[in-house]
């Protein structure tokens, strides 16, 4: 069995058009960096393609602005079974905490609980940006982005200088280093100017930095300090997403996992326009922090969606009709897996585990040693995939991720085989996963979106 390079496998042709997708992705890279700026992102395109709201031919589901569900009926009938690709759109960042703003020595800062794997001495020295929703008491909702356009300022978390640093991080372990109540993030440093009757009262002169920067907050969003427990702004990097080396073969850029297969699934549903099986196309949040929550794959949302399509074609939801559709579906876990890193060639599987440029990746089993936690796709199903894959000139890899007392990860799919569909792990593999800056190639990029397009029409 030989692998192959994408770029020596496809045509001249092929390589243009993979050029203008991938352009196109990095647009929406540096665009959409939450789950709610993902879910507008989505439903204004499907309104644009004449999509409905919950529409019975064609429409979408969007729940709690950070779960979105898109559908097209099938020539067959849902009880054929239903072709459905997840990924999610949440990804690691910094969550301001509820009470965020303070000051010390004239420095205002914002404290912040990180979401999801991080590892923190990513996070300190770089420009960040602010994004999210603050919902004030009226229900009003004030959507914030700042740092992303030329004009904005950033914020960024101050680390140590080496000079000091020796003691209090250079002889520490990498994960100690930087402990997570140390992630305040720089937000002001000038004061409120001292008013006359204020002058001489006790208290009334102090933290003024912060106080400044509440007036600028309530003068440019209207929002107060009790505001901030009914809001969630999330601190990620600041700027657009790039291509990356003198070949362009790679892109860099924020929150690729998972937004690569968040992109490719949709572009992919967007092209299948006369599927034979109704495709239903999710978007999850609260992945990268084990789907826990309401608008997560361990919610029962699929669940009442799958009965809304049911219902739709005008049959009753029963156990036995949904358990019916359930076991003919055939299902992708879209998500992102570990490119080999050769300057980390030790905690890697030469032999199995997947190759930057070589094509979309099947993973058959996530999980950690001993294959615990993990969603292992049968053989059979694997085959169906290679047999359609191959009609469609699909470049894949059938790969694991890591030698197996290294590590491991989960991924939504043993949430959805709990339903009895068969699916799988497949998608682009990525090097610095889970770092600010994530790297993708443009070759793995443009075959995990003619993976989706020969799964949905088949
Ligand atoms: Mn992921
Ligand atoms: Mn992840």
């Amino acid at each position: 069995m030989e692998k192959k390079h994408i770029f020596d496998v496809i045509s001249e042709q092929e390589k243009e058009s993979l050029k203008a997708f991938a352009e196109d992705y990095v647009k929406f890279l540096s665009e959409a960096k939450t789950e709610r700026e993902s879910v507008d992102y989505f439903r204004e395109i499907l309104l644009r393609d004449h999509f409905e709201e919950g529409g019975k031919e064609r429409g979408f589901f969007i729940y709690r602005n950070k779960f979105f569900a898109c559908w097209r009926r099938g020539k067959r009938s849902i009880r054929e079974g239903l072709r459905v690709i997840v990924s999610h759109i949440d990804t690691p960042r910094l969550d301001l905490k509820l009470h965020p703003l303070f000051e010390d020595m004239d420095l205002a800062f914002f404290k912040t609980h990180y979401y999801g794997g991080i590892k923190k001495y990513h996070w300190v020295a770089l420009p960040l940006s602010l994004h999210g929703v603050v919902v004030k008491k009226d229900g009003s909702t004030v959507k914030i982005i700042i740092g992303e356009r030329d004009e904005d300022p950033v914020f960024t978390i101050c680390d140590l200088l080496p000079h000091l640093g020796r003691k209090r991080q250079e002889e520490k372990k990498l994960a100690e280093a930087i402990p997570a109540e140390n992630l305040n993030i720089l937000v002001g440093g000038i004061p409120l100017e001292k008013t006359s009757e204020e002058i001489g009262e006790n208290g009334k002169q102090k933290e003024r930095v912060k106080k400044r920067i509440l007036k600028i907050l309530e003068e440019r969003y209207g929002i107060t300090e009790e505001d901030f427990v009914s809001a969630e702004i999330f601190a990620v990097p600041a700027g657009r997403a790039r291509f990356l080396g003198f070949d362009e073969a790679f892109i860099g850029g924020y929150g690729q996992d998972d937004r690569i297969c968040a992109y490719t699934s949709f572009q992919a549903f967007r092209e299948v326009t006369d599927p034979i099986h109704t495709v239903l196309v999710l978007f999850m949040d609260r992945e990268e922090i084990g789907s826990e929550g309401n608008t997560s794959a361990k919610s029962r949302i699929f669940e009442s969606l799958i009965y809304r399509l049911i219902k739709d074609e005008n049959l009753s939801p029963t156990p036995d009709i949904f358990f019916e559709v359930m076991e003919k579906t055939k299902a992708l876990s879209a998500d992102v897996t570990a490119g080999i890193d050769p300057i980390y060639i030790e905690v890697h599987d030469k032999l199995n585990d997947a190759k930057m440029g070589y094509g979309v990746v099947i993973s058959r089993y996530t999980g950690h040693g001993g294959k615990y936690l993990a969603n292992e796709a049968h053989a059979e199903y694997v085959s169906f995939l290679r047999n359609i894959f191959e009609k469609e000139g699909v470049i894949y890899q059938v790969a694991s991720m890591g030698k197996v007392d290294e590590g491991g990860g989960g991924t939504v799919s043993k949430y959805f085989a709990s339903y009895g569909m068969d699916i799988v792990d497949i998608g682009p593999p990525l090097l610095s996963m889970h770092s600010p800056f994530e790297v993708s190639h443009i070759g793995d990029l443009y075959m995990t979106f003619k993976a989706f397009r020969a799964f949905l029409k088949s």
